[in-house]
């Protein structure tokens, strides 16, 4: 999806990117959480593009009304600023409950907020399921691994998070989260559906959220130090978004309900990756380590044979091309001005 080449002007109507026109009868009504975000923002644009309804839900604390602006005006588009901690009215006939901040530093912000989004609005997202009879999505983590002593993680394996680090409040609450769905499946007949994302990256992803790749390729871009936390051994298997969409969509649209890892395995140290990107960016910086930070998992890999099997679903995009997807989307917002604050 591109951006409309002109905005609202003197109150002429918004242009908008095409959508498919779907029969009345196929045409969902479905609410995404966290829409406004990077990855609700890529989900939105699917959606819409298939020729749905969608209802984002964001309170805007990661999220960005520029990421989904193309569709603002659109009739079948409606974006509520709401926290989904508060209990919400509305007719859907599909859920995708993304609303929680993702990266360490926003999650770790306030982490009781994390825990409140993670708990009290996925029960009221569930409880809205549960009047509506919409079918639901959860996207869980694969943070639920905790710090993996089986690698690569299937989903079978039940973790290994300590509960009391700086992690805690994002992976209890996204194991909670999906014991609550499974609770309601059980004792409430929802029809639920779990993701297990893995680290993802692609445009939209917020300049400043000190994720991984966004500070690499920011950090290359500008020439600065590429800080790696720790000695860089530690790895991650980094998926493109346009996959995660592909994955949530076959997921949603399937009969599998119970959890699904999503993710790409081309497995990187950290120290590797930021070669990669210095190599892809053509960047003369240096690489300077920093302190390692408290629980952070020494290695991740999703086991993806389940989601082959039950979805026929596997990621299509190499790491090499979304990366340069993404470092095309990053000089973008530094030609804009954007401030970017770094390390
Ligand atoms: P993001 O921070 O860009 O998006 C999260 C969105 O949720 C933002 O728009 C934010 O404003 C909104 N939000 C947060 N708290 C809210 C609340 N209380 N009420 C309403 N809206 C709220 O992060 P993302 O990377 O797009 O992640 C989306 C989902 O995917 C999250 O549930 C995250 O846990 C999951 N996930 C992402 C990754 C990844 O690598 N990106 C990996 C694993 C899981
Ligand atoms: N809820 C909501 N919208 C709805 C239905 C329920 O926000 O359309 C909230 C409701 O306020 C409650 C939660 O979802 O906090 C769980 O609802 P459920 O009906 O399962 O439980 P109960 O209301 O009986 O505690
Ligand atoms: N990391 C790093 N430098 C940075 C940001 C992150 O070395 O500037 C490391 C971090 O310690 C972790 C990995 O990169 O080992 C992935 O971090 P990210 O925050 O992207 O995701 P997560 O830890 O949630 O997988």
């Amino acid at each position: 999806v591109t951006m409309p080449d002109e905005l609202v002007e003197n109150g002429a109507a918004p242009k908008h990117p095409a959508v498919a026109q779907l029969p009345e009868s196929e045409r969902k009504r479905i609410l995404v959480t966290g829409g406004a975000g990077f990855v609700g923002s890529h989900l939105v644009d699917r959606l819409m593009t298939q020729g749905h309804e969608v209802i984002v839900l964001d309170n805007m604390f990661t999220g960005r009304k520029k990421n989904v602006q193309h569709w603002i005006g659109h009739p079948h588009f409606q974006l509520i600023i709401h926290d989904v901690v508060e209990p919400i009215m509305l007719e859907i006939d599909q859920i995708y409950h993304l609303a929680c901040p993702a990266s360490p530093p926003h999650y770790q912000y306030n982490p009781i907020k994390t825990i409140k989004t993670s708990t009290q609005g996925t029960l009221n997202m569930l409880g809205l399921a549960k009047r509506t009879g919409a079918r639901m999505l959860l996207t869980s983590t694969s943070e639920v691994y905790g710090d993996p002593e089986e690698h690569p993680q299937r989903e079978t394996y039940w973790g290994h998070v300590n509960q009391l680090g700086p992690r805690a409040c994002y992976d209890e609450g996204k194991r909670v989260a999906e014991t609550m769905m499974y609770a309601y499946h059980a004792q409430g007949g929802l029809e639920v559906r779990v993701a297990r994302i893995f680290n993802t990256f692609g445009p939209r992803m917020h300049p400043n959220d000190g994720r991984v790749v966004s500070n690499f390729i920011i950090q290359a871009l500008q020439g600065k130090d590429m800080t790696i936390y720790g000695d860089g051994s530690q790895t991650r298997s980094f998926q493109y978004v346009d996959d995660l969409v592909d994955g949530l969509v076959m997921l949603m649209n399937s009969n599998y309900h119970l959890p699904v890892n999503i993710g790409n395995p081309e497995e990187f140290s950290v120290k590797q990756f930021a070669t990669l990107i210095k190599d892809l960016t053509g960047s003369a910086s240096r690489i300077a380590h920093l302190p390692a930070t408290q629980d952070d998992p020494h290695k991740r890999k999703p086991d993806i044979a389940l989601a082959k099997r039950e979805l026929g679903w596997e990621p299509r995009v190499h790491v090499h091309d979304g990366l340069a997807h993404t470092i095309a989307f990053f000089k973008g917002v530094l030609k804009s001005g954007e401030i970017v604050p770094t390390g």
